[in-house]
C-alpha cells in the first residue's frame, strides 16, 4: 500500500486544513495588498545554477535539501526550495528593475521542497507567503516590511508574537566579525560537529545557529556582532528599532539571530510563538535586508528587503488556538422537492440560486422531506426552499428561514431580492459580532 500515500514528508489538503490553508494565504495577500503590494507567481522549477547563486552555495539549502533533476533535455533543475530568487530571476527576466517606481513591491504564496528530515513543523513540501521590497535601501522600507508581516498576523487573529531582531551590519562589518569569530573557535574547532567545521570554512556566522549541544555552549562565550557594527550600520539599525518603537511594535533584539542564508545584511528578523501545549514549531517566518543579491544573480545592483512565512507552522498554531474555528455553512441554501415530480423544478431553482451567488444543493433522489430537512441542518443551510406541485405551477417557492423558522411564499422573480436580504443581514450581524 506503500505507493497508495504521499510521498515522505508531503501530505495531502483536505476539508478544514484546506480552508486554513486558503485563509491564511488569503489573509496575507490581502494584507500585502494593504501595503501597495502586488502578487507574482514564477514557476515552481528553475535551474539548478539559480539557487546555487542565489541562496549561497554554502547554504544548508542548497548543499543538501535540494531536490534535484534532469529534464528530458539534461538541463539542471530543481524544485524550488524558497521562492525569493524566483522573483529575482523574474525582475530580470521581466525587466520590472527599469520600471520608473521604485521599490518595487511584489508578493507571492506557494509551494516550496526541501529534502529535510521530516519532524514538527517540518516538511518536504511546504508552502511560504513571502514579500519582497526591491530597489530601495532604507530603515523605512524595513520597518514597513515588519509592519506588514505582524499586520498580517493579527488579521489571522494571532496576538503574542515574538519578534526578534538583529543587525548583520553591512559587508565590512561582517568580515570584520567574521575573523574573530574564526579567531574564537579556531581552538575549539576538533571537538566540533562536522557540520560546523565545513560552517567555519564558508561562512562561520552560521556556527553561531548550530543546534548541536556542545557547540551551542561554545556559541554562548562567543564574541557579539554588535562589537563589530560600522556606525552606519549601527545608525540605520537604531532607526528602524525607533520606527517599530513609534509603531507600538513590541522586538526582542537577539544577537544570536543569524539566518539561514547568504544574501542578508544589515536588519534580520523572525517570529516565533510557542503553542499552548508547549510545542516549538520553529520560526513562523523570517526576512531581512539584503544589498547584492540581485547583483549576484547577474542583474542590476539594487538592494532589497523581504520575508517568507511557513503556512503549514501558522496553520498547526492556529488550530491549536482555535483561530480557525468557523461555523461555515457548507451550503446555503437547501432545494427540497416534495416528490419525485418536483425533481426538475427543483434543479432548476437551484441553477437560478446558484446564479444568484448563493451555493444550493438539492437532492439527487426526492426523499423524504424530514431526512432533506435534517440533512440541511447538518450542513448548515440558512434557507430552505420546499418546491411541490403547487409551487411548480405558481412558479415560486415556499421559503423557509432555518433561523427564525419562519415560512412564506416567493415568486421565483423576487428570489433574489429575498435572499439578498437575509444574507445581507446575516453579513451585517456577523460583522458586528466582532
Ligand atoms: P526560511 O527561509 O528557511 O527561514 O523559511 C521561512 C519559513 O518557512 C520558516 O520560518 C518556516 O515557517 C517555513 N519553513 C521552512 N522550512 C520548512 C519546512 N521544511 N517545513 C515547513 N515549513 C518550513
Amino acid at each position: 500500500m506503500g505507493e497508495m500515500n504521499p510521498v515522505k514528508g508531503m501530505r495531502d489538503y483536505l476539508g478544514e486544513d484546506m480552508r486554513l490553508l486558503r485563509r491564511i494565504e488569503g489573509t496575507f495577500l490581502g494584507t500585502a495588498a494593504l501595503y501597495g503590494y502586488q502578487e507574482i507567481e514564477t514557476p515552481i522549477l528553475e535551474s539548478v545554477d539559480l539557487f546555487r547563486r542565489g541562496a549561497g552555495e554554502g547554504t544548508d539549502i542548497v548543499r543538501k535539501e535540494m531536490y534535484e533533476l534532469l529534464d528530458k533535455g539534461g538541463r539542471p533543475l530543481a524544485l524550488r526550495p524558497e521562492l525569493t530568487a524566483g522573483i529575482m530571476r523574474a525582475i530580470m527576466s521581466e525587466k520590472l528593475h527599469s520600471l520608473p517606481d521604485m521599490p518595487l513591491r511584489l508578493c507571492y504564496f506557494g509551494p516550496a521542497f526541501r529534502y529535510e528530515r521530516p519532524q514538527l513543523g517540518r516538511l518536504r513540501e511546504f508552502h511560504q507567503f513571502g514579500v519582497e521590497a526591491v530597489g530601495a535601501d532604507s530603515p523605512a522600507l524595513d520597518a514597513e516590511t515588519i509592519a506588514l508581516l505582524m499586520t498580517g498576523f493579527r488579521l489571522l487573529g494571532f496576538q503574542d508574537l515574538r519578534l526578534l531582531v538583529n543587525s548583520l551590519g553591512d559587508k565590512e562589518s561582517r568580515d570584520r566579525y567574521r575573523a574573530a569569530l574564526r579567531d574564537y573557535y579556531r581552538p575549539h574547532l576538533e571537538r566540533m560537529c562536522e557540520d560546523c567545521k565545513e560552517r567555519f570554512r564558508l561562512n562561520p556566522l552560521r556556527m553561531l545557529d548550530c543546534k548541536v549541544m556542545g557547540d551551542q555552549e561554545l556559541a554562548k562565550g562567543a564574541p557579539s556582532l554588535q562589537d563589530y557594527l560600522g556606525e552606519e550600520s549601527r545608525k540605520r539599525f537604531e532607526e528602524t528599532l525607533r520606527i517599530l518603537d513609534s509603531l507600538g511594535i513590541p522586538y526582542e533584539i537577539d544577537q544570536g539571530l543569524v539566518r539561514g542564508l547568504d544574501y542578508y545584511s544589515e536588519t534580520v528578523f523572525e517570529v516565533h510563538l510557542l503553542s499552548p501545549s508547549g510545542k516549538d514549531y520553529g520560526a513562523l517566518g523570517g526576512g531581512g535586508h539584503y544589498g547584492g543579491l540581485l547583483k549576484e544573480l547577474g542583474g542590476p545592483d539594487l538592494p532589497g528587503v523581504g520575508f517568507a512565512i511557513g503556512a503549514e507552522r501558522v496553520l498547526a498554531l492556529m488550530k491549536e488556538l482555535g483561530l480557525g474555528e468557523e461555523e461555515g455553512r457548507e451550503v446555503e441554501v437547501a432545494v427540497l422537492p416534495v416528490g419525485e415530480e418536483a425533481l426538475p423544478y427543483a434543479q432548476e431553482a437551484s441553477y437560478l440560486v446558484r446564479g444568484m451567488g448563493y451555493s444550493a444543493e438539492t437532492p439527487l433522489r426526492a426523499g423524504k422531506l424530514s431526512a432533506q430537512f435534517r440533512r440541511a441542518e447538518r450542513k448548515g443551510a440558512r434557507v430552505a426552499l420546499i418546491l411541490g406541485e403547487e409551487e411548480m405551477k405558481g412558479r415560486k417557492a415556499r421559503l423557509k428561514d432555518m433561523e427564525s423558522e419562519e415560512q412564506e411564499d416567493v415568486p421565483l422573480e423576487r428570489l433574489q431580492e429575498r435572499l439578498d436580504q437575509i444574507f445581507g443581514e446575516e453579513e451585517e450581524e456577523d460583522g458586528h459580532e466582532e
